[in-house]
């Protein structure tokens, strides 16, 4: 249950794999090398019991491999319960590759990653994160039939990070309507960190609505032609955790909200798109609360992404995926009350029920 990482210096002082201490009895994890291609790549398969383990393939420079086991024993764990938790017929995993997607990418080493993909059966079924695309998919679809994510062309799904805006549009709202007494965003002030993919949907949907946009990013020609386009505003200051917004969107990478960020944040309302946004969840989660913060639980509004990649697997239905995404909403607002009702994180209340089905599909398949 423990997903903060240790320096680097102190992971080698405990058991290599099962020691770690993302891990979270992880049914199997598949280390993978070839030195033709460079590739080097982990494997997490964090639990199939609902079903195949489906999750993205991150490309990282991790600055070693502990990092990136951490890393994808964190994010494997993360998909157990994001699918759980939105009602889908899927297990929890997750693939990281060791190395700069901009530099050391090649169309052979994706390749290779196909074929590793592969040898596992299905077991572990792919799709795009960061520092992977649509196109990369495509490549792995020619190895394997065991990845989603592929291109409307190939006939895929396409790019699925307009999906997971929508869903966290959908979070939020159901955040603001807990917390404000209503779901209408409008004047509101949303600060988004990391325009990206998904980001950039999101401040489409935030602008649209009327509401105060505020963005950042490490990006600045995409500050300037983000700020452009949806007449969003360009954050400026040094400190932008406790800049005076109402809403705050993690949008970049995880563990944002830590012991250096989190008395900081002024915002009263936390709805993103990142992964792991809580550096220690039990932590961190427990001072969000008592801060009267309304964390609207990461894993649960970024799965629009999923569930629009599930339906690859189903017969892809674009508005079915959008429908389904749409009930996030509920779900969240369903996981505020099941929270104050039990007097815990709306991140412990969101992790209760998705282990509560998977808990309840165990039991009938032992019959
Ligand atoms: P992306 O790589 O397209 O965008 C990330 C953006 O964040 C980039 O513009 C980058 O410059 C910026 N960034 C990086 N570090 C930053 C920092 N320290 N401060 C500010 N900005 C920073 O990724 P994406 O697909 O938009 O995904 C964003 C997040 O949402 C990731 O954590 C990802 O794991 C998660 N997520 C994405 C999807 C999806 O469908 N794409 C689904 C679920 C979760």
């Amino acid at each position: 249950m423990i997903t903060e990482s240790l320096k680097p210096a102190e992971l080698h002082k405990i058991d290599p794999v099962f020691g770690q201490l993302s891990f979270d009895n992880h049914e199997q994890i598949v280390f993978c090398n070839d030195k033709d291609t460079g590739l080097k790549a982990i494997i997490g398969i964090h639990n199939t019991v609902l079903g195949p383990a489906l999750g993205g393939t991150r490309m990282w420079k991790y600055d070693n491999e502990w990092e990136a086991l951490n890393d994808v024993l964190r994010l494997s764990r993360g998909m157990t319960f994001k699918s759980a938790i939105t009602g889908l017929n899927l297990g929890g995993g997750k693939a990281v590759i060791i190395g700069d997607s901009k530099i050391d990418k090649t169309p052979e080493m994706i390749a290779k990653f196909g074929q590793y993909v592969n040898s596992l059966s299905g077991k572990y079924i792919t799709a795009e994160d960061v520092g992977t695309t649509t196109q990369d998919m495509d490549l792995i679809r020619e190895n394997t039939k065991f990845v989603t994510g592929v291109s409307i062309e190939k006939g895929g799904s396409g790019n699925p990070s307009p999906v997971t805006a929508y869903g966290v549009y959908m979070g939020m709202k159901a955040a603001a309507k807990y917390k404000f007494g209503t779901d209408v965003l409008e004047g509101k002030k949303i600060l988004v960190q990391g325009i990206g993919h998904v980001g950039e949907t999101l401040v489409d949907y935030l602008t649209a609505e009327g509401a105060k946009v505020i963005i950042s990013d490490i990006n600045e020609i995409r500050l300037q032609e983000i700020g452009n386009k949806y007449g969003a505003k360009i954050y400026h200051g040094d400190d932008l955790y406790s800049a005076d917004v109402d809403i705050y969107a993690p949008c970049a990478l995880g563990a944002t909200i830590n012991n250096d960020t989190i008395r900081r944040i002024k915002a009263k309302v936390i709805a993103g798109a990142a992964n792991n946004q809580l550096a220690n969840e039990n932590i961190h989660g427990a001072i969000l609360k008592e801060m009267g913060i309304a964390y609207a639980p990461d894993f649960l509004i970024n799965a629009g992404g999923i569930i629009n990649v599930y339906s690859e697997l189903v017969g892809y239905d674009n508005a079915e995926s959008m429908r389904k995404t749409e009930n996030i909403y509920n779900t969240t607002l369903e996981i505020f009350d099941y929270a104050d009702a039990n007097n815990i994180t709306t991140h412990q209340a969101a992790l209760s029920i998705a282990q509560n089905r998977i808990d309840l599909r165990k039991k009938e398949m032992a019959k």
